[in-house]
């Protein structure tokens, strides 16, 4: 038999722990192979693998070496093998429908802040799935236990974005972007030329999520009429479950994650707002924070508001936790044509560009 590619396939696996939420650790022992394999010439893999010497390269272990020789032999890994076999997709028509008609993701993290990955390999994974576009949205500066860049960092990221663009294959686009925090007086953590520059900004709060009510409502309203504002990132705040999100990286933010209840402001103000000066709701896919809840899904539909159905990934394998946020949209009516991420990069640009 020929012989499969196993970095690809312990990419693939990888990949597939992360879809499926699968603990940090594991995730890592097979990104971990898959690096240390990467930097050796196909020639000595296929070597070590023959006399077994594979385990003797720091990060790869006996389960990543076994299923690099059953890759070099031709034989699709067990390992890969169950792990496709035991996921399930049953989405209903609906959600697929809407599932199938998005083409990029419009909320990303890569390892300049919290994500545990570089934007390459965030990028690629959003190639295999199909997507025409990936917005990088890392992290505001006063996000700082989520290492936020700076406006410095931010520029050269802008720049390092250009070039890895360059080596991406035809018909896909990393976008530029931030997630940008809605600091406590509404207004927006980045330098307003560099949030100019940008092809789409997400905002959200990230702190004061304990606002009373009037408050919280005037930050929110006061973010949502800045033109810079494209999208309005996980509005509510609550995080639903306290498992562990498989956050990889630095920050590792999602051993910490935890339950919290839902920010108070006025939702009908607020989607009224959204509705009036263009900003989309985001449906965020995640699933500890599936935000906002279908309630206010349905009242943003009903005021009119353009949605975006986002990962908010931190991993490569999380970029497909769009059928969550499809899901839930569905349940809620929300039609294709008010979801902006259904758009080509072109349209999308353009919109963003229009409404600053
Ligand atoms: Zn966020
Ligand atoms: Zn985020």
């Amino acid at each position: 038999m020929t012989a499969r590619d196993p970095i690809a396939d312990l990419r693939r696996i990888a990949f597939l722990l992360e879809r499926a939420n699968e603990a940090t650790y594991r995730v890592r022992a097979f990104r971990s192979a898959a690096k240390a394999l990467a930097g050796l010439p196909a020639a000595e893999v296929a070597e070590r693998a023959g006399n077994g010497t594979l385990t003797k390269l720091a990060g790869v272990g006996d389960v990543t070496a076994r299923c690099v020789a059953e890759s070099l032999a031709g034989e699709e890994p067990v390992y890969l093998r169950r792990l496709v076999a035991t996921e399930g997709s049953d989405l209903d028509a609906e959600a697929t429908a809407l599932r199938t008609a998005l083409r990029g993701d419009c909320h990303t993290h890569s390892d300049w802040s919290d994500g545990g990955s570089p934007i390459e390999e965030m990028a690629l994974a959003a190639v295999e799935l199909g997507h025409e576009y990936m917005v990088l949205t890392d992290h505001s500066p006063r996000l700082t236990v989520a290492r936020g860049l700076t406006a410095d960092r931010l520029r050269r990221q802008l720049d390092h974005v250009a070039q890895v663009n360059e080596a991406l294959p035809e018909g896909f686009r990393i976008l530029t972007g931030i997630e940008v925090d809605i600091l406590a007086d509404g207004s927006l953590d980045q330098d307003e030329a560099l949030l100019a520059r940008l092809d789409v900004v997400v905002g959200s709060v990230h702190s004061g999520l304990k606002d009373e009510r009037a408050k919280m409502t005037r930050r929110m309203l006061t973010a949502i009429a800045n033109p810079h504002l494209d999208i309005l990132g996980h509005c509510t705040g609550r995080m639903v479950s306290s498992r562990p999100v498989g956050v990889t990286g630095p920050g590792d933010r999602g051993h910490r994650a935890r339950t919290r209840a839902e920010s108070d402001f006025d939702a009908d103000a607020v989607f009224a707002a959204c509705a009036e000066h263009d900003t989309a709701v985001e449906i965020n896919s995640r699933p500890e924070r599936q935000d906002p809840p279908k309630r206010l899904i349905r009242r943003a539909l009903e005021a009119g508001c353009r949605f975006a159905i986002n990962t908010d990934a931190h991993a490569p394998g999380q970029l497909d936790w769009q059928r969550f946020g499809c899901e839930r949209a569905a349940l809620c009516g929300v039609p294709a044509d008010r979801v902006v991420n259904t758009w080509s990069a072109k349209q999308l640009v353009k919109w963003t560009a229009a409404r600053s």
